[in-house]
Order: structure tokens, then C-alpha cells, then sequence
């Protein structure tokens, strides 16, 4: 197999050779036909999350065939289409595991930051964990939906069942949710940064009723907000633009820290909440949801060689939608 590796903090990546992996018991071996770059693939190679194990292959919204299982696989065949998302393992013994929120498990493994990704011609995963994908849909427009859409659903959830959602950020997850969301018939409002009038058109087109910068007041107040940009200072002129008693969802993994604010715009009931990672039953849930919404899906997709070239994009906000590389 080949792969991108990041070795150290900060790195660039570096294709490797290695012998291709044998799948050991309840794991499958994976041929990979796309994997999307995520925000969270910078925030690992960057070092800003704990513990990154190197030397680790990032990439966590994986689609490919299975090309060999180990013993104790069940319910997947040999040649299947799976989707390898961001949650790799949960304990299944903790107590959030035991309360139904696998997403909190106290010893998780996630995909391309503490167990191998996807920057790869081939992965082993956990087959309990690898999401069945059928054959709808091409590998590379199926590939953010593992992660972009996955948390983008999460967050869409958290953010409750209201009308006017405000998106703060519009890539890869807030193109898809916008798209969720003007299907379930609520208004998008989209806030992009200063001078980003191409994400702007593009919001408008996915049927966002307004889309601005940031900065600006939508010209009524939303009913919640989501924040996938990863930048703190989002989160005081989101809780500004909410009614009382909205919510404010912070759906990234890590964020720039948040400046101090008036508690005036928390006041009246407004909330503040994160999401973190997936449950396998939001998989089980967006995956039913994607065919009847009609999603499009926005990419740029590079050979897996050119991964560096992907990451520098997503970092410098040179992209409409979703990374994808192809090995
Ligand atoms: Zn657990
Ligand atoms: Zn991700």
C-alpha cells in the first residue's frame, strides 16, 4: 500500500511504501477509491489537538471496497462499498458508551488521528463502525458525507427543529446542512468572512434566503446558529444574532478561543453548546436522509500524492465545498 504520513507536528505529509495490512479479528481491509480532507485533518497535522500518535495517516471521510475481512466480521461481504468515518472504536463499556452517547466514549479511537486513516490506497478499520454505502453515488462526491455531513448532521440535530438557521462558515459541512436544511423547509441565513462573495453566491444558490460576512446582523433574528468555522470570535456575534432563548452550536473540533463578551448575549436564555464526534446511529440516520434531500455535493478532488497541495487549500479558504483526494 502507499500513504501519506505525518511523522511530527507540522510536517508535511510524506508518501510512504508499506506492506499492505492483514485484518485482524472483526476488522476489514479497505481499498480506497476517495478520501475527503476535513478541517480536523489541519487541526491534526497542526499538533492543536492532544495526543496525535505518530506517525499517523490522517484522513477520516473514507469510501472504498472491502478487499479482505478477518474472522468475526459480521455483515459485510467481501466487495462491499463501506463509508470509514471519524469514530474507529468505542469501548462499549464506559458510561457513556453505556448511556447510548458513544460520541463521549472515555477510549475512543478516531480514524487518521489515534488509529490509521485514510490518505491511502488502503485502511484497515473496524468493521462495526464501517457504515454500509451501497452503490448510489460516486466515490468522491460520497466521501465528505462521512464527515462534513455526519457532524453537519449532529450539529443540525443540537441545533433543534426551528426555522431560521444562521451557518457561520460555509465549506464543506455548512454546504451540505444548508441543503438538508432548506429541504426540511426551514431559512438558511449564511455568513461567510469579509470579501468571500463567491461562498456567498454559492449559499444563494443552495437557497439560503440571506448570506453576508460574519460580521453583519441577518435582517431578522435566527432562531439558532451553527458555527463551523473554527474561530472563537464567531461566537459572541452568533449569540448577538439569536432570538431569546436560541441556541448557539459550536460544531467544530477546536476553535481559536473565544474573546470575552457581555453575558447580555447569553442572557434570556440563549444556549451554547458543542458537538462532538458521531454515534453510529447518526450514520444510520443521515445516510436514510441524503438520497431524499438530494444532496449535491461541491468538490475539488487531487490525486493522494497532491496531498499537501489539498491541505494548503483548505487552509487558505481557497475552495468551494469539499477536498478530495484520490489514490
Ligand atoms: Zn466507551
Ligand atoms: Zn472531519
Amino acid at each position: 500500500m502507499r500513504a501519506m504520513v505525518l511523522s511530527a507536528p507540522g510536517k508535511p505529509l510524506q508518501m510512504e511504501e508499506r506492506e499492505d495490512p492483514v485484518p485482524g479479528n472483526g476488522e476489514i481491509l479497505v481499498k480506497i477509491g476517495a478520501c475527503g480532507v476535513c478541517r480536523t485533518d489541519l487541526h491534526v497535522i497542526d499538533s492543536e489537538l492532544p495526543d496525535v500518535r505518530y506517525p499517523i495517516i490522517p484522513g477520516h471521510e473514507i469510501v472504498g471496497r472491502i478487499d479482505l475481512m478477518g474472522v468475526d466480521v459480521t455483515g459485510h461481504q467481501i466487495g462491499d462499498r463501506v463509508g470509514i468515518p471519524w469514530l474507529g472504536y468505542t469501548c462499549g463499556v464506559c458510561r457513556y458508551c453505556q448511556l447510548g452517547v458513544e460520541n463521549l466514549c472515555d477510549r475512543p479511537l478516531f480514524t487518521g488521528y489515534t488509529r490509521d486513516g485514510g490518505f491511502a490506497t488502503h485502511t484497515i478499520a473496524d468493521a462495526r463502525y464501517a457504515f454500509p454505502l451501497g452503490e448510489t453515488g460516486d466515490d468522491v462526491s460520497t466521501a465528505p458525507l462521512l464527515c462534513a455531513g455526519l457532524i453537519g448532521w449532529r450539529s443540525l440535530i443540537m441545533a433543534g427543529n426551528v426555522e431560521r438557521l444562521g451557518i457561520y462558515g460555509f465549506g464543506a459541512a455548512g454546504h451540505i446542512v444548508a441543503q438538508i436544511a432548506v429541504w426540511q423547509g426551514r431559512s438558511v441565513f449564511a455568513f461567510t468572512r469579509a470579501g468571500d462573495v463567491a461562498a456567498q453566491d454559492f449559499a444563494r444558490q443552495l437557497g439560503a434566503v440571506w448570506a453576508g460576512t460574519s460580521d453583519q446582523s441577518p435582517p431578522a433574528a435566527l432562531d439558532a446558529a451553527i458555527i463551523y468555522a473554527p474561530a472563537g470570535e464567531l461566537v459572541p456575534m452568533a449569540l448577538r444574532a439569536v432570538r431569546k432563548g436560541g441556541r448557539v452550536v459550536c460544531a467544530g473540533i477546536h476553535m481559536s478561543d473565544i474573546p470575552s463578551f457581555p453575558y447580555r448575549l447569553l442572557w434570556e436564555e440563549r444556549r451554547l453548546l458543542s458537538v462532538a464526534n458521531l454515534t453510529r446511529q447518526d450514520g444510520i440516520d443521515f445516510f436514510k436522509i441524503v438520497p431524499q434531500a438530494r444532496i449535491h455535493i461541491r468538490t475539488t478532488a487531487l490525486p493522494l500524492s497532491e496531498a499537501n497541495d489539498a491541505i494548503a487549500m483548505l487552509r487558505t479558504g481557497r475552495l468551494l465545498g469539499a477536498a478530495v483526494l484520490q489514490p
